[in-house]
């Protein structure tokens, strides 16, 4: 289990184009792309490009309500550029050692392609 901290984690390195990603969406504040350990045929991770404290949605504070509104809305936009909107998909954000988050920068997983479970144990 990954400890909860405020250093600098990967996604800052794929934000400044450090390290490659598979990147399918980016604007001026959110940044998606496709996770390197897919659970399922599509598996992107949609990110603020500015953490700004949002090491997780636990730390979310109100000045974050527009980043947030952005991430969900961003997530429907490529959900229906991955043709998911017909058949369905997931949101999941992981949160804490409970919630194995195991990257302290917030991050949406958007899975789709397959039939999902629940609950998701
Ligand atoms: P968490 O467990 O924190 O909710 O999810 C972190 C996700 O980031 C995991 O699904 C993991 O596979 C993914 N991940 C970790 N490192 C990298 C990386 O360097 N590149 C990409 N594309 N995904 C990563």
């Amino acid at each position: 289990l990954a400890v909860p901290s405020d250093s600098p984690t990967i996604f800052d390195k794929i934000i400044n184009k450090e390290i490659p990603a598979n990147i399918v969406y980016e604007d001026d504040k959110v940044l998606a792309f496709r996770d390197t350990n897919p659970q399922a045929p599509v598996h992107i991770l949609l990110i603020p490009k500015v953490r700004d404290g949002l090491t997780g949605l636990s730390k979310a504070e109100e000045k974050h309500c527009e980043i947030l509104g952005q991430l969900l809305y961003t997530a429907k936009l490529v959900a229906k550029q991955e043709g998911l909107l017909e058949n369905g998909f997931r949101l999941v954000i992981n949160d804490g050692p409970s919630g194995c988050q195991s990257v302290y920068h917030l991050h949406l997983h958007l899975l789709g392609g397959r039939q999902m479970n629940w609950p998701p144990g």
